[in-house]
């Protein structure tokens, strides 16, 4: 009996506290409402539109687009695209790098909706092509805002995409053959991923290791990212147009069975 008093005693402390801490956080809203506070706010298109000709890693070759039927004709029009999976702005799951990980269809739906961190180094990169991340650049951002919250997208801001479709100047090659744009390092990543725990990262350039590195097909940063089971986006577009911090980003591809990668679209809601 006196065992069962106190369990009661026990159940009614429970609820009491489980009271408190739903008065101290209001309920969230209905989804009504929060379509209403996201259509409120502006729409940022991260993505580059793709075609023939865009600017492509060294060893894909370029897409084609055939006309299969065409409304003068047949009354509806039916396009042929055909081009790899790493194609303009796309997804690279991790088992773009690592058999067994996550392919595409296997991303989970709600590691497609995060809270969008932009880390701005754009300044830098202008004076220094190949500029790398610092770990000061991550604590200068939390200095201003905050821990990076858990399951955020982390962008890394370089203004490369104005160099977009120009594939020469995205690939800034100089006459010994060696690329110079910028990257992110091994001690960021590490701290973002296994200290911070985000969902996922992106950047405007082609690849996640800088052009110092890529010029010698080395794609460790690349690896490290997708081995966590985590998936990248690459050749973002307009980050200069979200803030550091406070939007939300929407990821979305195709679900491609056992895909490898694909196109993708990429949209911040902002503040
Ligand atoms: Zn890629």
């Amino acid at each position: 009996m006196r065992a069962l008093v106190l369990s009661a005693c026990g159940a009614a402390a429970l609820a009491a506290s489980l009271c408190a801490s739903a008065a101290d956080k209001p309920a969230p809203g209905s989804l009504d409402d929060a379509l209403a506070v996201m259509r409120s706010h502006r729409f940022v298109d991260l993505t580059h539109a793709f075609a023939p000709g865009i600017p492509h890693w060294k060893g894909a070759p370029n897409e084609t687009v055939k006309t299969l039927y065409t409304v003068g004709k047949d009354g509806f029009r039916i396009n042929e695209y055909c081009h790899i999976g790493q194609w303009g702005t796309h997804v690279d799951p991790p088992a773009h790098f690592h058999d067994g990980l996550h392919t595409v269809d296997q991303i989970d739906p709600k590691d497609m909706l995060m809270p969008l961190v932009v880390i701005d180094v754009h300044d830098k990169a202008a004076k220094n092509p190949d500029y790398i991340l610092s770990v000061q650049d991550i604590h200068s951002w939390e200095q201003r805002h905050g821990r990076i919250p858990r399951g955020a997208f982390v962008a890394m801001r370089t203004d490369w995409s104005k160099r977009w479709p120009d594939d020469k100047a995205l690939a800034n090659k100089d006459a010994a053959g060696v690329f110079h744009y910028p990257g992110w390092s091994m001690p960021v990543l590490k701290l973002l991923y296994e200290e911070r725990g985000i969902t996922a990262s992106g950047h405007e350039t082609t690849d996640t290791d800088p052009g110092a590195a890529t010029t010698k097909d080395d794609y460790s940063l690349e690896s490290y990212i997708l081995g966590t089971n985590h998936y990248q986006i690459e050749l973002l577009a307009n980050l200069d147009q979200v803030p550091e911090a406070g939007a939300l980003v929407w990821v979305t591809f195709p679900k491609v069975e056992n895909g490898s990668g694909f196109p993708a679209r990429v949209i911040a809601v902002v503040p």
